[in-house]
């Protein structure tokens, strides 16, 4: 089969390799659609992401859909040429945050496109069955394969308890951003507030249906988090790369002042592999806020790319 590797920072070739192997719970996915993450442009531009670096050939790619093609001896979910969406982090099913049912923050997670797991721009990928959810006809391979980063605003949007009449802050509108919008809103939020400095970007959150945008290029983070904050807010989503010079560290640095709590606000941490996050801030969420497509997130997640339509 043919596979993307990045052999180091700015390095791509496609490369012949033997086919995948499959474990009785396994079946072969033949990928149709694979979005390109921040994490891969992170390390595809730089050779690393926080603590993750490429020291060896990598697959990227974890946002991944495709057709079933090889059934693992054991497999009973699945059948040949079903279409599925993959959740690209898979756990060992035996730690003890696996066994108490936090399988997300498994520690012995193999994710997709992480060293030294291969991600999914290839022709063929292995993965075990619970992880490739069923995708329904309406859905296209694009949307399948975008499963997984809106389960990450649908999960935000969980932890947060988002709901009708919700009033909902988000710093960043890139893709995470956006989504975790997108949800709020289809949850039922009657005010959504996205913040950026790319004005493309606060234009797209608008064509999105975000109630107000904030260019943090103009007005101060500081002022645009009080301004909401002041009035009630249920949602503080950081999203973004989280380096050194980002705007997210100014707001994860007001995570710190603007705590948990105040004013009735849930602060939850969308982050990407950033020391900044692990550091504690914004309490426990980065580590509750990795990828989790659980059945129950995987089916609302489905049924979302209609509403989301609806409402464009
Ligand atoms: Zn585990």
């Amino acid at each position: 089969m043919r596979v993307s590797v990045l052999r180091a920072a700015g390095d791509l070739e496609v490369q012949e390799r033997p086919d995948p192997d499959l474990s009785p719970h396994e079946v072969w996915v033949r990928v149709s659609s694979v979005g390109v993450c921040g994490s891969d442009i992170h390390y595809f531009e730089h050779g690393r992401i926080g603590r993750f670096t490429v020291d060896a050939p990598l697959v990227l790619g974890h946002e991944a859909s495709g057709e079933v093609v090889r059934l693992g001896s054991a497999v009973s979910r699945l059948t040949l040429g079903q279409r599925v969406s993959l959740e690209p982090g898979v756990p060992d099913f035996t730690c003890s945050q696996c066994l108490a049912g936090r399988y997300n923050l498994c520690t012995g997670m193999r994710f997709f496109a992480t060293p030294p797991i291969d991600g999914a721009f290839a022709e063929l990928v292995t993965i075990h069955e619970q992880f490739a959810h069923p995708a329904p006809d309406h859905l296209s391979d694009d949307a399948a394969a975008m499963l997984e980063p809106l389960s990450v605003g649908l999960w935000a949007c969980r932890r947060a308890e988002v709901t009708a009449g919700s009033r909902v802050l988000i710093t960043g509108a890139g893709p995470v951003g956006l989504v975790t919008a997108q949800c709020a809103l289809a949850l039922g939020a009657s005010e959504v507030t996205v913040t950026d400095v790319n004005r493309h970007r606060l234009q797209l959150a608008r064509d999105l249906g975000v109630t107000t945008t904030v260019d943090t290029g103009i007005t101060s983070l500081v002022q645009a988090v009080v301004q909401v904050w002041s009035r009630g807010c249920n949602l503080y989503a950081c999203s973004g790369g989280g380096f050194e010079g980002d705007p997210v560290v100014e707001g994860l640095e007001l995570a710190d002042v603007v705590a948990p709590g105040t004013f009735g606000a849930e602060v939850v941490v969308v982050e990407v592999a950033a020391e900044v996050v692990e550091a504690g801030r914004g309490s426990d969420s980065r580590c509750q806020m990795m990828t989790r497509m659980d059945r129950a997130t995987a089916t609302r997640a489905l049924s979302f790319p209609h509403r989301l339509t609806r409402r464009r």
